[in-house]
């Protein structure tokens, strides 16, 4: 068979494939080694070794690359070797070729497909690099499976009884829970999670520096400074550990500075040294289970996955845990690797027991061969958007976690079009729960090409549909609500500066152009009403955000009058507020509302500099040519302009409704309520990307 599963794990890897006999197995080199170093050490000539031998070079005080899988994805993570700088992707792709020439020497013939599992919180950038860097070593990926889903199909696939189950994977460098149903074959993940900073590693680190601070102590040297001491010290702490998962008590001999000492390590010693990391990974499981709505009581056990589960502490605290004895039956460090040749024997259609001696009365095949898997992913999808005040970006979820994989979801948003301009959208693609946009992690950048001008102030309504495939990779599509049309939608590289996404929203969308015009008919003169007017107005202009607008102050009553042309300086505009509260009463304009503004700030508008273009009326009487207002209110609206109305006194309410853009912008109220009539038009339009 051409296929293999792999487990490309932090510290060890594992391939795997089905037998002769239809059954799943890990393949061992002619050592009967099973688990492989994920290692990759480079000679300064360019020689490259990989696995067991890489690894070995560790105990000649070579640098050797590890834990490399810790930085899949990670665009700022390089390692330096003979002048050459190699990504996680890169490493990844010479051990899995490595892996891919070990099964073909242990199988006797090439292979060239593989099911590759990744730890079950792996983002977007994490799978597609992973993919890559199979694709890199020669391999057609069939697929990208989670790890504890893989594990939980090799039990599953041995019991034809069913339950709820926790998958506890504590490996070399992560940790992963999952929760999942089995039934009869059927598989269906409920719900996942993790830390991919916390695994054996670390405890292999606190034994360091527990052994690190003895030897100080004794010897008065830091080993910690001597890097050829410190890398033995991490080979042998690891042995330790591993010994101490057979044994009370082990030894361990520590060189540096040409002192030897001998130190005996107790299990409960480590056990207590330790015991942090694993409440740490019983918060994790509470808060899962909690994400599932279930309890401890509702699962039927849990079944221990990964090198690191081991260590007896680890069962002893999971059986205290759930208050069962943790699952048995499949093998820590071989379940994941297994599960992935399962599926990839289903994805090649080589269903188990197809070429097997099992013959189809073999219970094992029937359930393989019914196996149906459905899983879900760790991370919500979301879009960068700004928060509905204007004053921030958040994280705005359109995926939610732990929602069966393959799935689409889509939201609408309104963009604001020029006419004949080259309507550009870009989305930010973001993974996290949280609506604070630096508890995210942005993951993508996408333009969305070919959006029509449409006439609707509020702009085009654009649909992003978001999907996980199978493989929990990530797509993005878009469609114009409008003309139904799908829209181009381009990848590209994501800015090396994000830090614009912590600060105010500036320059979200194009500079506003403001006309405020400002009634200063006579009953303006009454109760200070012209002084709360102008006050709220000059609050306004405060509150939109700064540089974000040029603004001009117009009057108007029996006549119409520009006091002042468009300026990105707020303070000209507010000081011609001045001057109208000031002066209303000498009749600049008339004293009655004979005039209809909306024509003259409409041409005003059309020369402004950017547009963006919004009108403020601000009116506190019934205007006598209403008909006229409307009609050039509705040619100003099809040109884009968008319409605020707020109105006081004597202003006619549904006429204000009519001639603004939609109903929350024609607001009527009070002289005393004037001020957070303004705020609420001064939100709507600071606001770049609405829901
Ligand atoms: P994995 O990533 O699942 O291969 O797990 C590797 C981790 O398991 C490494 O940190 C190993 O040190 C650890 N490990 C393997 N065997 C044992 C053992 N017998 N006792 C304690 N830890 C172990």
């Amino acid at each position: 068979m051409d296929f293999i599963g792999i487990d490309l794990g932090t510290t060890y890897s594992a391939i795997s494939t089905i037998d002769q006999y239809g059954k799943p197995v890990v393949l061992a080199d002619s050592y009967g080694d099973r688990l492989v170093p994920s290692a990759v050490w480079f000679s300064p000539d360019g020689e490259v070794k990989t696995g067991a031998d890489a690894k070995d070079m560790l105990q000649f005080g070579e640098d050797v690359a590890l834990f490399f899988k810790r930085y899949m994805g990670h665009a700022d993570y390089s390692y330096t070797a003979a002048g050459k700088e190699y990504s996680a992707t890169d490493l990844s792709s010479l051990l899995l070729s490595h892996l891919k020439g070990r099964a073909e020497a242990i199988l006797g013939h090439p292979v060239s497909k593989a099911v590759i599992t990744v730890p079950a919180y792996f983002n977007d950038f994490q799978r597609t690099s992973t993919i890559e860097a199979g694709r890199r070593a020669g391999l057609d990926v069939l697929a990208i499976l989670n790890e504890p889903t893989a594990a939980a199909i090799t039990y599953g696939i041995n019991r034809r009884e069913g339950g709820r189950i926790l998958v506890y994977d504590l490996g070399g460098g992560t940790f992963d829970v999952t929760v999942l149903q089995i039934d009869h074959g059927e598989l269906k993940v409920i719900a996942t999670g993790g830390d991919h900073e916390l695994g054996g590693k670390d405890f292999d680190d606190m034994l360091i520096k527990h052994i690190a601070r003895k030897f100080m102590a004794d010897t008065g040297y830091d080993i910690e400074d001597d890097m050829e001491g410190l890398a033995d010290l991490t080979l042998a702490v690891e042995n330790l550990k591993k010994q101490l998962s057979d044994r009370n008590s082990a030894v361990i001999s520590v060189r540096s500075n040409g002192e030897r000492q001998k130190y005996t390590v107790t299990r409960a010693e480590f056990e207590e040294l330790t015991k942090t990391l694993l409440h740490a990974t019983q918060s994790i499981c509470n808060n899962i289970l909690k994400e599932a709505g279930l309890g401890w009581q509702d699962l039927d056990g849990a079944l221990l996955v990964g090198g690191s589960t081991r260590m007896p502490m680890v069962y002893e605290w999971v059986a205290g845990m759930t208050g069962k004895r943790p699952l048995t039956g499949v093998n820590a460090d071989e379940a994941v690797a297994l599960g992935a040749a399962i599926v990839a024997s289903m994805k090649t259609r080589r269903i188990l027991g197809a070429v097997g001696s099992g013959g189809p009365e073999d219970p094992r095949l029937q359930l393989a061969d019914s196996v149906t898997v459905s899983d879900v992913m760790s991370h919500s999808l979301g879009t960068v958007a700004v928060s509905s005040d204007g004053t921030k970006y958040v994280n705005s979820i359109i995926i939610r976690k732990n929602k069966e994989i393959p799935v689409t979801d889509r939201r609408q948003l309104k963009f604001r079009t020029r006419q004949g301009g080259k309507n550009l959208q870009t989305v930010y693609l973001t993974q996290g729960e949280s609506p604070d946009i630096d508890k995210c992690l942005v993951v993508g950048k996408y333009l969305f090409h070919g959006i029509e001008h449409v006439k609707n102030p509020e702009g085009a309504v654009i649909e992003i549909g978001y999907s996980y495939d199978a493989n929990g990779v990530v797509s993005v599509e878009g469609l114009q609500v409008e003309s139904g049309k799908k829209l181009t939608v381009e990848k590209v590289a994501l800015d090396d500066d994000l830090s614009w996404l912590y600060e105010a929203p500036r320059n979200t969308f194009e500079p506003m152009s403001v006309v405020l015009t400002i009634d200063e008919s006579g009953s303006m003169c009454w109760r200070d009403a012209i002084k709360k007017a102008c006050k709220a107005a000059e609050g306004f202009i405060e509150q939109l955000p700064e540089g974000s607008f040029s603004i001009t102050v117009q009057g108007f009553a029996d006549s119409y009058k520009n006091y002042c042309t468009f300026e990105k300086d707020a303070s000209k505009a507010k000081r011609e507020l001045r001057n109208i509260e000031k002066d209303t009463n000498t009749a600049r304009v008339g004293y009655g509302n004979a005039c209809e503004p909306i024509r003259e700030c409409h041409r005003l508008l059309m020369e402004a500099p950017s547009e963006n273009r919004i009108l403020v009326i601000l009116t506190d009487g019934e205007w006598s040519r209403k008909n006229q207002a409307i009609e050039a209110a509705d040619r100003a609206k099809a040109d884009g302009i968008r319409i605020a109305a707020i109105g006081f006194g004597s202003a006619d309410k549904k006429f204000l409704r009519k001639i603004s853009s939609d109903d929350s912008l024609g607001i009527f109220t009070s002289a005393d309520n004037l001020s957070a009539a303004f705020s609420t038009i001064a939100r709507e339009f600071s606001t770049g990307l609405k829901r």
